[in-house]
């Protein structure tokens, strides 16, 4: 018997072209598990359309805190940083898609939580930058680099979403 005729499948890894696919490390940080924001944190990624790669609940030794944010070593704020950030479980995530390290900044919202807008996670649940939540990576370059130091390779997932040729034309 003749078959049905069926829509055309769409294979995801043609949506978008491999150089615009980025990575970028995202955190949220021990006040954000403590505070059960977990899973509203992570919703507002998957909602926007991105992608997980990796995930776990995570106690960051000292040292691992300390190479993260060696960029802000010479800060007075630092030896707090590493306390703050070593105080409880983190919730380490890679996510990946087109834009989606400057994306991913927009929706954290600005570093000082007063000064972030309304609708951004730290616009909307967050008061002091010392307790601001969530990290996110600064450029493409720096989602690399963190995603490497925070994971190791049987931790990550290369898979295909079946709603790719939805989010993107
Ligand atoms: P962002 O996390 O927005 O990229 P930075 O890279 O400038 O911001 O700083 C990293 C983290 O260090 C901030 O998210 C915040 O937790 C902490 N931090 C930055 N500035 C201060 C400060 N003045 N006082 C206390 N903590 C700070």
């Amino acid at each position: 018997p003749k078959r049905h005729h069926r829509p055309p499948i769409f294979l995801p890894h043609l949506v978008a072209s491999m150089e615009e696919v980025e990575q970028t490390y995202i955190m949220i940080k021990p006040d954000g598990v403590q505070r059960g924001l977990v899973g509203e944190i992570i919703s507002r990624f998957e909602r926007k359309g991105f992608k997980l790669t990796g995930l776990k609940l995570f106690q960051c030794p000292k040292e691992l805190a300390e190479e993260h944010y060696k960029d802000l070593q010479s800060k007075p704020f630092f030896p707090k940083l590493i306390d703050y950030i070593t105080s409880g479980p983190v919730v380490c995530m890679g996510w990946e898609g087109v834009g989606v390290v400057a994306s991913a900044r927009k929706l954290i919202g600005a570093t000082n939580p007063l000064n972030a807008e309304p609708g951004t996670i730290r616009g909307d649940l967050a008061v002091q930058t010392g307790r601001n939540v969530v990290h996110g990576s600064d450029s493409p370059d720096n989602g690399k680099r963190e995603i490497a130091l925070w994971f190791k390779e049987g931790e990550l997932c290369a898979w295909a979403a079946v709603q790719e040729p939805w989010l993107m034309e």
